[in-house]
């Protein structure tokens, strides 16, 4: 029988729930916004018992979720979100609202499931390691590295690394935790918030784009020296500016006066940094991507029952 994988980005705005043969070919597809834990998960649940009645048998499940979240596979609390703000969500259990769809259900972050689909069927097509930014409500990130999402002690949560604001730059920052970490100084409510429009309403020549990507370069040149990706995708809401790619690149450079001898980095290499080729279709296809991965390797991502 043919495999049939289904995914779910469980987005802290959105949820997109899909099936497919392969990841990069869905059969079907809903997405719909994301409410109270209930109602939300029972209409993802609701969507593979249907696609199941269509398609035949559900082989396994990835799911991508908003987080914080909790991997450690041994924890009573695995497969929930953890402290998160965000409607009633904080504590709910995920994975186990599947369970009973009896199939293997592998769980990472939703900004490590669009780093995987990027890898496998985007701009990182070929390459083993991937640095994929989000940047919007908040700024998160995924990690691949040797071609899986990378976790840990938890998972990656580089929307909160310090940066150092600039001199000309009084605003004190939103993280409620940090203040001025790179998700406090550089997500959309902190344009916002520092500007006093919506980072929509700002004009491609405001110089509010050079700070931005001023900070989000502070970012770069943390990571970059960190993980050595291959590729650095930037997505989000934020990113539509496209004029913030060229500033981002130069500040890069200027910051990492010549350390990493790459032209990927001396170069003002559009291919390096740039925005994802799935664009809203990154996060469903990585999951998708999870549920192929934990077919192969059961024992990835997957609590023991
Ligand atoms: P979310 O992070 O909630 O999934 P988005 O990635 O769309 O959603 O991020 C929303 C944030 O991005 C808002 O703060 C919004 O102002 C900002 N944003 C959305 N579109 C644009 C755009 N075209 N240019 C600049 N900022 C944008
Ligand atoms: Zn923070």
């Amino acid at each position: 029988m043919a495999t049939l994988l289904g995914g779910i980005e469980a987005g802290g705005t959105k949820f997109v729930c899909a099936i497919g043969h392969s990841p990069n070919s869905i059969l079907l597809e809903e997405r719909f916004p994301t409410d109270d834990p209930e109602s939300t998960l029972r209409r993802s649940l609701d969507f593979f018992l249907r696609a199941q009645k269509k398609f035949g048998p559900l082989s396994s499940l990835g799911i991508g979720s908003f987080g914080p979240i909790d991997l450690d596979v041994s924890s009573l609390t695995y497969g929930s979100v953890t402290s998160t703000p965000k409607l009633r969500w904080a504590g709910t259990q995920v994975v186990q609202a599947f369970t009973e769809l009896g199939v293997p259900i592998a769980f990472d972050t939703d900004t490590n499931a669009a780093a995987l689909g990027e890898l496998y069927y985007g701009k990182g097509r070929g390459l083993d390691t991937l640095l994929y930014i989000t940047v919007g409500t908040g700024v998160g990130g995924g990690i691949v590295v040797n071609r899986k999402p990378i976790h840990g002690l938890g998972h990656p949560e580089i929307g909160h690394i310090p940066i150092i604001p600039r001199k000309d730059d009084s605003f004190q920052g939103l993280c409620p935790f940090h203040g001025t970490c790179l998700e406090g100084m550089a997500a959309g409510p902190a344009i916002q918030a520092r500007w006093g429009v919506p980072a929509t309403d700002l004009p491609p020549d405001h110089q509010a784009w050079d700070l931005e990507a001023e900070y989000i370069a502070q970012g770069l040149w943390s990571f970059i020296l960190t993980i050595s990706p291959q590729k650095v995708i930037l997505g989000g809401g934020v990113m539509h500016q496209p004029q913030l790619f060229p500033l981002i690149r130069s500040h890069l450079r200027r910051l990492l006066s010549g350390y990493v001898d790459r032209a990927e980095i001396l170069e003002d290499n559009e291919d390096y940094i740039s925005f994802p080729e799935l664009g809203n279709f990154a996060g469903i296809t990585g999951a998708l991507v999870m549920a192929e991965q934990i077919l192969r390797e059961p024992s990835v991502g997957q609590k023991e029952s």
